[in-house]
């Protein structure tokens, strides 16, 4: 039975180890913090499991629909139609429907047409690598105008990018507009979302459960020191200072993460690796008794505000799975060089109360019941325009040393859906190389 280590549980990790352990494979995955999950792990809140960042599924998600079918939680999933809005100079509009979307106050009839055209261009549009060379504000502006952008896209991708967003390709729009259109029904137009009872967790667990009858090993607080390497090829791992060995090595991990690990590799591959920039994320979860809002995502176009939106997931998780409580989180992606990253949780919740205050000034505070700051440093790769070049495969320039991170799976975003699907190509690459592999016998673990 050939061995793989895999470096890292979250969803991505833990997809490979599935469907490895499906395969045959006798798999041991490694993961540094107290749980599986990275990005969509949860907290324990009042006996509940509370997903530390919102986490939807869509129903175009169909890599994630097939993981939550295959492992036996579909009955613990629930679709919903959700709505949106945008706070703009201190009003809030709704912006889910065509009426809506008809009737958008902050845009003129010949804008809100504009924005319209966009939206079908990109449905339209399936060369990605010629939009990889456009700036996404230059592809905004000339089908949308600039009151369009100043109104609707700058605030969006502020939202996401930070400062940075003047690199970004207007593949980045793109995929976002094909992702989000996919999820809409029919002429009715509405979003559909699903989530699981307990999280996004629970598929997570139970494809755990399924690897693991499968002889599959997970081992979580096992924080991976070195990748081993000799010869130029991958040999095993080192976590608390011993060595463990394995035919090939996986690694899940984010490239600048995975750099630091790799002492025997080229040179020129750590390098590549250490200098991929990412953006970090500031995500408040306030757990609330009363409802704030009707909307699933409520963007915010005030630049003054630090939050980019305010995300009610109770708006989408019926709130008798999380105990009547409402669930809002308050995101700010940040920049590499953004000095929020240093700020206190302190700080974070007495800047973020001033302005949800200002929002929203009939809420009583008294009902908000837990404020909660969780934050992440590696969650959205920056790809530049035109540095498709750059972007690693999952075979490395060390033999049976593999990876697969969010890097990867350009032009698609940073979410569940793509680095399920990222997985199994992952997979395939290892079922495909295995037979050719230098076995390695020894201290598996
Ligand atoms: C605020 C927010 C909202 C989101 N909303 C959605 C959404 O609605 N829908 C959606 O589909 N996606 C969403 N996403 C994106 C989604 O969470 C990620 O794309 C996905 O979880 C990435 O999974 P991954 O396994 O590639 O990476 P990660 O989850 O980052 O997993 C990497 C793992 O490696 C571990 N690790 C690091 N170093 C070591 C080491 N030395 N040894 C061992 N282990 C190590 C980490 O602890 C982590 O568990 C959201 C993300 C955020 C932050």
């Amino acid at each position: 039975m050939k061995s793989v280590a895999i470096v890292g549980g979250g969803i991505m990790g833990v997809t490979v180890a599935y469907r490895l352990s499906q395969q045959g494979f006798k798999v041991t995955v490694y993961e540094r913090s107290p749980h599986l999950g990275g990005l969509t792990a949860y907290m324990d809140y009042d006996g509940l499991r509370i997903d530390r960042f919102y986490h939807t599924i869509l129903s175009s998600d169909l890599s994630m629909q097939t993981l939550i079918e295959e492992s036996g939680v579909a009955d613990k999933r629930h679709f919903t139609s959700t709505k949106q809005g945008f706070y703009d100079k201190g009003q809030i509009y709704p912006f889910s429907t065509p009426v809506d979307f008809l009737q958008f106050p902050p845009l003129n009839p010949f804008q809100r047409f504009r924005l319209g055209l966009q939206i079908i261009y990109a449905q339209t549009e399936s060369d990605w690598k010629k939009m990889d060379v456009v700036p996404v504000e230059d592809w905004l502006v000339k089908v949308s105008g600039r009151g369009v952008y100043e109104k609707v896209w700058k605030p969006l991708l502020r939202a996401k990018f930070d400062t940075i967003s003047g690199d970004v390709p207007a593949t980045y729009i793109w995929s976002r507009l094909r992702r989000m259109m996919g999820t809409r029904k029919g002429v009715t137009s509405k979003e559909m979302m699903c989530y699981l009872e307990n999280g996004y967790y629970t598929v997570v667990e139970a494809l755990v459960a399924k690897a693991e009858a499968k002889s599959a090993v997970f081992h979580v607080n096992a924080p991976i020191e070195q990748i081993l390497i000799e010869g130029g090829q991958a040999v095993g791992v080192r976590v608390g200072g011993t060595d463990h060995r394995y035919d090939a090595v996986v690694s899940t991990l984010a490239s600048p993460v995975l750099a630091g690990l790799l002492p025997g590799a080229p040179a020129s591959f750590t390098q590549s690796l250490g200098k991929q920039e990412y953006l970090g994320v500031i995500c408040p979860l306030l757990i609330l008794r009363k409802r704030l809002l009707p909307f699933y995502v409520l963007n915010i176009t005030d630049e003054s505000i630090p939050f980019t939106a305010v995300v009610e997931t109770t708006n989408l998780i019926d709130p008798k799975h999380v105990k009547g409580y409402h669930l809002v989180y308050l995101p700010k992606y940040i920049a590499p060089d953004n000095p929020m990253a240093e700020w206190s949780d302190e700080q974070i919740k007495t800047e973020w109360m001033k302005y949800f205050r200002q929002m929203f000034p009939n809420y009583d505070e008294k009902d908000i019941v837990e404020f909660e700051v969780q934050r992440a440093r590696y969650v959205e790769p920056i790809r530049p325009m035109n540095t498709l070049d750059d972007i690693p495969t999952i075979q490395t320039p060390v033999k049976q040393l593999y990876m697969g991170n969010t890097v990867m799976i350009y032009p698609d975003l940073g979410n569940g859906e793509a680095a399920t699907r990222y997985a199994e190509k992952v997979v395939a690459q290892v079922i495909a190389d295995a037979p050719q592999w230098v076995h390695q016998s020894v201290g598996v673990s």
